[in-house]
């Protein structure tokens, strides 16, 4: 099957890298096409993906305003829609990654009578869009697409919640390559000296700063918890959120935590990162829509707290396979935080579940054929 695939960004979030794994299988006849250059082409060539950029416009990329922005801009949209229109009639479909694919994606599939699949990352709700943005993406999507692969069960209720049609949306979650988590003692050894953490209990954060990603929440639940423990902070503020980090600083040395948090930056070594540390958490204030940094973390092996909203109710256990807190709680991700430092015996058997529940449930062979089988299913049927 050929697909031309869209994504807007040029920057490796998490949709970006889930797309990785679904252009895989696809990529000796199909396409990446992208609205902006950077570290995803990169990482799309290192995976042998076709990758091709569409626009040499910086596109802005706010997910509040980005949609009606795009929309109110369609002018300048114009050349854009007409490189992927001609490049749409090479190809069986036209599958859109993010929303300003969708916008673009939708006018290539109007134009090119080539089927549109919107692959649904986000929450489409008020807590991350303004309602007019809403109400945009869900008009585009029920005329327009033909199937929309919600990220989770979370994703689909907000989708149908917020106006979208029920007959096209199907639920696939994100998958894994699983041998990539599997890291050897060696490595955790030379990432603590790195580090110079040998002897620390460590926690890690794995997510861009962004306020809605509440790495505040555990710098304040870390001020709360014995001065052995020790967090590393992994990711960088991707979509200009500077102020956020200014801030993220400020608290760390309000509180006297300088000895106590380490700031990586944005890190392509994850899968050993995360091997690193004794307890990994996450800490959304907004419900994650899937959160792929819980997955990674359980596939590591390791106890994962998480906040509980979204789609992450669909990935953890609470007490079996990790730890569920209530959103924007540091005192009750301090209080697990210490049981886990107290409780290693129960801790590790929770890390252990995780893994095993983990793989079962989002290899990447197996997501790649659901998708698949999603896809075919609509080529044969629009034929
Ligand atoms: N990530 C990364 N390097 C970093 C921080 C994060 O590669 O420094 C990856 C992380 O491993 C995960 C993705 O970025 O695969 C984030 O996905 P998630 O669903 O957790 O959040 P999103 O960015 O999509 O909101």
């Amino acid at each position: 099957m050929k697909i031309l695939f869209l994504d807007q960004s040029g920057k490796l979030g998490g949709a970006e890298l889930c797309l990785i794994d679904i252009a895989k299988p696809y990529a000796h006849s199909s396409l990446v096409g992208l609205f902006a250059d950077g570290d995803f082409r990169i990482s799309l060539q290192e995976h042998k993906i076709p990758v091709e950029i569409l626009s040499n416009q910086a596109i802005k990329v706010n997910k509040d305003s980005g949609l009606l922005a795009a929309l109110g801009s369609l002018g300048q949209l114009i050349p854009l829609i007409n490189q992927v229109m001609q490049r749409a009639r090479k190809y069986d479909l036209i599958y859109a990654n993010t929303q300003k694919a969708l916008v673009v994606g939708a006018i290539a599939s109007l134009l090119s009578r080539r089927p549109l699949v919107y692959h649904l990352h986000d929450i489409l709700s008020v807590e991350h869009f303004s309602t007019t943005n809403l109400r945009v993406a869900i008009t585009l999507i029920n005329q327009f697409a033909s199937l929309v692969i919600a990220n989770s069960q979370a994703s689909k209720q907000a989708f149908l919640e917020a106006g979208g049609k029920s007959d096209i949306v199907e639920v696939v979650y994100n998958g894994f390559e699983l041998k990539n988590y599997r890291i050897s003692a060696e490595s955790v050894i030379r990432i603590k000296q790195e580090l110079d953490l040998q002897d620390k209990f460590i926690i890690g954060h794995f997510s861009r700063l962004s306020p809605w990603k509440g790495q505040h929440i555990l710098i304040n639940a870390l001020a709360q918890s014995p001065e052995n423990i020790t967090a590393i902070l992994v990711g960088d503020a991707l979509f200009g959120e500077q102020y956020y980090v200014k801030d993220l600083y400020q608290k760390v040395t309000s509180l006297g935590l300088e000895d106590r948090v380490k700031f990586l930056g944005f890190r392509a070594d994850i899968p050993q990162l995360m091997t690193t540390c004794d307890l990994v958490t996450h800490t959304s204030t907004a419900p994650e829509p899937f959160g792929r940094v819980i997955v990674e973390a359980m596939l590591c092996g390791k106890p994962v707290v998480a906040a509980k909203a979204g789609g992450v109710m669909e990935l953890v256990e609470h007490e079996i396979n990790g730890f569920l807190v209530t959103p924007g709680n540091p005192q009750e991700l301090a209080e697990v935080i210490n049981s886990c430092v107290h409780k290693p015996h129960k801790t590790a058997i929770i890390g252990q579940n995780a893994r095993v529940s983990a793989s079962l449930r989002f290899d990447v062979t197996t997501i790649n054929q659901e998708i698949s089988k999603l896809l075919h299913l609509l080529a044969n049927n629009v034929q």
